[in-house]
């Protein structure tokens, strides 16, 4: 059975390449998407599709495509929705992959200011990429702030030098605003991107909680202090001891599992959090240690031995447990570790 492809052109169209001078397999490409696109619309899928396109090496979007809830959004019309869409971007964050489960995603800020200018880089890293994932924070034309999450897709034609993104565009206002906030109250420390104290008393105020109720058996707190971290700041410099707190950072991120917590505590001491008693704890401390230990820091070519010693606590060791008991529990074992002779761990 031949396979039907759609082959009028919508009424509505205000792209280019179907009335242009491009070739019928790009045109055929931009035909099926556009079927697609218009399918979804019909149904109602609670999402905006649409197809942008451009020619090799130029500065200038078209949109092939923009689903009718998209241009009412923005309150214009197909014709000028490009033009709209980029007046009206307050602030974008762009999402880069390792792979593609998702894991090792990195996230970069650009305001209004930082953008105009960035629009040719990010179009050639986004056409290398095969992808686009970015969130778009809105001004709308009566003063409301919204976010739009753009997921797409970008195929090339080297043909006809041209590209075409197929996306889709989400709400995802409720889940930004939530972020933005947690930005601005400092939950995660700028330096190392860990999470800060204030996160772990609200996780040891759970734990302790499901402790009481009987849902957990025992759960572990980690106390953990760079060793001579004074020296390594008056022999390398400032900048020098900021570059290990970072990869620090990343090390303890590496090393722990899924269900285990690690933030920054404050200065050169961090913290983690595990399911389990003492030993277990101590286990987790021992392999940040070992980690951390065998960990090569190197700082403008100058390799830093670093070290660590831990003192771990957990709460079934403490008859009545309350945080600043088990904190303080945790304190006096790391300083103990420090009076034993540094990297390593004391538990109970
Ligand atoms: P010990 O083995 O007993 O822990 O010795 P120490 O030198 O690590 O401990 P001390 O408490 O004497 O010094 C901690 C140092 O950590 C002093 C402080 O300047 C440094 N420090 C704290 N926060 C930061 C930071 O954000 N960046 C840098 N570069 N240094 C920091
Ligand atoms: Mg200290
Ligand atoms: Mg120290």
């Amino acid at each position: 059975m031949k396979k039907k492809t759609p082959q009028q052109t919508p009424a509505n169209y205000v792209g280019r390449v179907l009335f242009g001078n491009y070739s019928p397999a790009l045109k055929q490409r931009v035909r099926e998407i556009l079927a697609a696109g218009e399918n979804m619309e019909q149904c109602g899928y609670p999402v905006m599709p649409y197809l942008a396109a451009w020619n090799e090496g130029e500065n200038i979007i078209w949109y092939e495509y923009a689903a009718r809830g998209f241009i009412e959004l923005l309150d214009c019309t197909s014709i000028n929705v490009s033009r709209v869409f980029r007046e009206s971007i307050l602030a974008r964050r762009v999402y880069r992959y390792a792979d593609q489960a998702g894991s090792g995603v990195e996230e970069e800020v650009l305001t209004r200011q930082q953008l105009s200018g960035k629009r040719i880089d990010l179009r050639e890293e986004v056409k290398k990429l095969g992808q686009v994932d970015a969130v778009y924070q809105i001004g709308l034309a009566g003063g409301k702030v919204i976010w739009l999450k753009d997921q797409g897709r970008i195929e090339t034609f080297p043909q006809d030098a041209v590209s075409l993104s197929l996306g889709c565009l989400t709400y995802v206002t409720k889940e930004m605003e939530q972020k933005e906030l947690l930005e601005k109250i400092g939950y995660f420390d700028e330096l190392t991107g860990l999470p800060q104290r204030k996160i772990m008393e609200r996780i040891l105020e759970v734990k302790i909680a499901e402790r009481q109720r009987g849902h957990i058996r025992d759960f572990s707190f980690l106390m953990l202090d760079i060793d001579f971290f004074k020296k390594v700041n008056d022999i390398h410099g400032h900048l020098a001891g900021d570059f290990i707190l970072e990869e620090m950072a990343s090390v303890m991120l590496a090393t722990k599992r899924k269900e285990d917590e690690v933030g920054r505590y404050g200065g050169e001491e961090f913290y983690g959090i595990c399911q389990g008693g003492v030993q277990s704890g101590v286990e987790f401390a021992e392999r940040l240690r070992r980690k951390i230990e065998a960990h090569g820091f190197v700082y403008q070519g100058e390799k830093i031995p670093i070290t660590i010693s831990a003192g771990v606590a957990s709460a079934g060791e403490l008859p009545a447990v309350t945080m600043n008991d088990l904190v303080e529990l945790a304190d006096k074992r790391l300083y103990s570790a420090k009076q034993q002779g540094r990297n390593r761990v004391v538990g109970g």
